[in-house]
């Protein structure tokens, strides 16, 4: 066991649901929870004679996708049809994109847990509709919902360039947070918006050579935990066949497993990836695309800043921990909200915590984003500021920030309000640093004898005066007088 070494290898299949109003061939609207069979139309339900047309918006969005994934964007692409003979989508065949994919030979960069970051390369992204659904929950028959046939789907494939299964969840999560940031997808998970398959196998070295296993694909993965647990599982499993069997990748020994939450195994669908003819051939219903160099423009100039690059700046510009800037940037609209309120004189770093330690919280606890508590970010800097200035303490800082969201009031308002300006007068506390002082003499003698117990007895000392004030003592103001009093 010791003379053997190997290395993961994982490439992923993603399914990204594209946002648009509606289908991708049709005018049926998009939208989840629908009674079965409510969203559809001639055309998503392949009746005879119906003719498609293309959602412009579903392309620009890909298009928009593929620029952000930095792939080159076909200037020319086509429809293709493979044939799919499946009652979940009862044409018989799925639109889809064969040779001349929208996006190719791009890359990703992810930040996995080691701190490097590292670049995946995209093989393509290319757009196709979704099939419906088999449903086997009733009786002994099957039911066939196809709300969902038509859905614009970007499929995005990378290299196989992935060596850990936490790898494959940072490129799940990045891709996940860069659709978001681009508004092409809601990337919901529990909605489905997002699937993975992972391609995964090893490359084993031993004395007597190099080995590799066969390739297995993990289908339909719907949560981020799933993918990284199945990838860890397989890792496991492929090995020990290995050692046992010595089974090594062949051409036609490539399987398919599906994911068992329950039990967090990989269980067998098909032993031997059947020789698929999908007999592709070019739609001749639906024209090519064609993008001009002008438009392509236009839509770039719609990329925003993406998420990673954003998180690395908040940490190189504003002097953020990794967890802060990742916090900040998981969404868009929080980090827009972020840097709203440094524009409007807030300090990053008090700033940051209000909103992590608060906002987001309140935000959460509502349902919704940051931007929907309706905080102005000039109100948010103000507050910060007055952290900054001993004017209130950091805790009061919270109370405030939850106040504001509560009742639309300005930070100074509801300062005095609940009580919670700090008293910095340094007059009026000495008289109480003074009481403190005679009280306690047990730890004034600790303080001046400079005993084991000193550090303790002025953090105590301290703490009383803070108290004698109802907690609106400036502890920097306290701690001065205290230091010159106990010398
Ligand atoms: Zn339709």
């Amino acid at each position: 066991m010791s003379d053997i070494s190997y290395e993961v290898i994982v490439g992923l299949e993603i399914h990204v649901q594209l946002c648009t109003k509606t289908k991708m061939f049709c005018s049926c609207e998009l939208s989840f929870g629908e009674e079965a069979n409510a969203r559809v139309c001639p055309v998503c339900l392949g009746m005879p004679g119906s003719l498609p047309v293309m959602n412009g918006q579903a392309v620009e969005y890909a298009m928009l996708a593929a620029m952000a994934l930095n792939c080159e964007v076909a200037p020319f692409t086509k429809w293709d049809r493979k044939s799919y003979y499946y009652p979940d989508l009862p044409k018989n065949y799925q639109i889809s994109q064969y040779d001349l994919p929208i996006g190719s030979h791009g890359y990703i960069e992810i930040l996995p847990e080691d701190g490097q970051t590292r670049r995946i390369r995209i093989l393509r992204a290319h757009l196709e509709e979704d099939a419906g659904k088999n449903l086997h929950t009733a009786g002994n028959f099957s039911q066939v919902d196809l709300n969902r046939a038509g859905t614009p789907l970007l499929e995005i494939v990378t290299e196989p360039d992935m060596n850990s299964p936490s790898q494959v969840r940072a490129l799940a999560v990045e891709l996940q947070r860069i659709m978001r940031y681009l508004g092409v997808s809601e990337g919901d998970m529990q909605k489905g918006h997002m699937r993975f398959e992972p391609n995964i196998n090893l490359a084993i070295t031993r004395p007597d050579g190099q080995f590799r296993t066969p390739i297995v694909e993990v289908k339909n993965l719907n949560s981020f935990r799933a993918l990284e647990r199945s990838v860890a599982y397989e890792v496991q499993r492929q090995l020990d066949q290995f050692l046992e069997t010595g089974v090594t990748l062949q051409m036609g020994n490539k399987s398919t497993r599906g994911w068992n939450d329950q039990d967090e195994v990989t269980v067998l669908q098909r032993e031997k990836e059947e020789a698929h003819d999908y007999r592709y051939f070019p739609d001749p219903d639906l024209v090519p695309v064609t993008t001009t160099p002008q438009r392509l423009d236009e839509i770039r100039s719609r990329l925003c800043e993406l998420p990673l690059r954003r998180q690395v700046r908040y940490v190189a510009q504003y002097g953020l921990s990794d967890y802060d800037a990742g916090v900040l940037t998981a969404e868009r609209a929080t980090a827009d909200f972020f840097e709203q309120t440094l524009a409007a004189g807030g300090e990053p770093k008090r700033v940051c915590n209000l909103l992590t330690q608060v906002g987001l919280k309140l935000a959460k606890d509502r349902g919704g984003d940051l931007a929907a508590l309706g905080l102005d970010p000039a109100a948010v800097a103000h507050l910060a500021k007055m952290v900054d200035d001993g004017t209130v303490s950091a805790t009061a800082a919270n109370t405030i920030l939850e106040s504001m969201v509560a009742t639309g009031k300005a930070p100074a308002a509801l300062a005095e309000e609940l009580n919670l300006i700090q008293t910095s007068d340094a007059g009026e506390l000495e008289g109480i640093v003074d009481q403190v002082l005679a009280e306690n003499v047990q730890a004034v003698q600790d303080v001046v004898t400079e005993s084991k117990k000193s550090k303790k007895a002025r953090g105590f000392l301290l703490g009383q005066v803070i108290q004698k004030t109802k907690g609106q003592a400036n502890p920097k103001v306290v701690s001065e007088i205290l230091e010159r009093k106990l010398k």
